[in-house]
């Protein structure tokens, strides 16, 4: 029923309420046959916004000048740890630019430290492309997860959201090389970026569908003032739900984010997000002091929050809607890792 191109983009282009409605429901159901109405935390830590990329849509890409440049210390991102420990964290998610300051043995030096104080949390690394050998270094010093949004699936697309030093072909042998290694590995992308068209997000479905990762990362492209899309429409609420049930429904085990991107559109995006399949929050664990830093686009919410505030609110938020959040590690059901 939602397996043809055509299909898919029949509910792609869809705008029929109780046909859509009857899309959530479905992805739904198939979330609750594998996870329940389990929603699981993980704690985001945005641990650096140096950036050598220069990504047209990403406030902290390297020519903004305008954006205040901050790195935490191994220090720092330990006691957010130790901050989400308390809060019933077991998963620790580590986000940050392309970091040119930040080798492969600061990297790891970091993991180690992580992973000496909480041996038993997963750690999962999102610091964009690197070598393979570089990502076997990161696993065997104890990740177990890496997120790495493929952005767009279409060659064509991608070079117009991305300067000609970057290739999607690059990003994709990156995501194999995850797996291959043996983490869990999440690809993803964004809704409503400049000139995306509807058979660009079937593409998405289809690279999904064939690299099977066991987690996607789906939020509406926002405009950030300070880059060179900082006057473009951004993605819609609609569309952006549309692909989270539509991606639960072609994978029907993989863990997908409510995200931040959601909430930031619209008041209760991140439920919306819920309800259209997804079954995962990501609430900020970050200092307070350099959440507004973390600029990837305007009005980012919950840049004003200390951590506790935001492990709270997103449980009401959940319970609200009939959820049940779930604070275990929560590794995707069916993933056997490599020895
Ligand atoms: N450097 C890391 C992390 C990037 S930031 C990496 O390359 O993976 C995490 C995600 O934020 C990106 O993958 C992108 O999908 C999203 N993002 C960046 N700018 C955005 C914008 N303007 N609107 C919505 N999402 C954005």
């Amino acid at each position: 029923m939602y397996n043809s191109d055509a299909e898919l983009l029949h509910y792609i282009r869809s705008n029929d309420p109780e046909e859509i409605e009857a899309l959530f429901a479905a992805a739904r159901k198939v979330r609750e046959e594998h996870y329940g109405n389990d929603v699981y935390f993980r704690g985001l830590i945005e641990f650096t916004n140096h950036c050598k990329n220069n990504c047209y849509y990403c406030g902290i890409r390297r020519d903004n000048v305008r954006v205040e440049r901050y790195r935490l210390s191994t220090e720092e991102i330990l006691n957010c740890c130790r901050m989400g420990d308390l809060l019933g964290y077991r998963t620790f998610v580590l986000q940050g630019g392309e970091d040119p300051y930040l080798t492969d043995d600061r990297i790891v030096e970091m993991l180690e430290a992580i992973r000496r104080v909480y041996p038993d949390h997963a750690i999962t690394l999102s610091i964009g492309e690197r070598s393979r050998k570089s990502y076997e270094r990161f696993f065997r010093a104890g990740t177990n997860r890496y997120l790495l949004r493929h952005e767009t699936a279409s060659d064509e697309h991608y070079r117009k959201l991305h300067p000609s030093s970057m290739s999607l072909a690059e990003r994709k042998q990156c995501l194999r090389d995850l797996k291959d290694i043996g983490y869990q590995v999440g690809a993803g992308f964004m809704v409503g970026t400049p000139w995306q068209s509807n058979e660009n997000l079937l593409e998405d479905l289809r690279f999904i569908e064939e690299l099977e990762p066991q987690m996607v990362g789906i939020g509406p492209f926002i405009p950030q003032q300070d880059t060179p899309f900082g006057s473009m429409p951004g993605g819609s609420l609609e569309l952006s739900l549309k692909m989270v049930a539509l991606t639960r429904l072609l994978l029907p085990k993989a863990l997908i984010p409510a995200t931040t991107a959601l909430g930031s559109i619209s008041p209760q995006g991140r439920e919306r997000g819920l309800m259209a399949g997804a079954n995962v929050v990501m609430p900020n664990l970050s200092p307070k002091a350099v959440r507004k830093l973390y600029a990837l686009y305007d009005n980012k919410i919950c840049t004003g929050d200390e951590a506790a505030e935001c492990r709270l609110c997103m449980e009401g938020r959940i319970r609200n809607y009939g959820f049940m959040p779930n604070m275990a590690r929560g590794d995707a059901v069916g993933f056997s890792p490599v020895a």
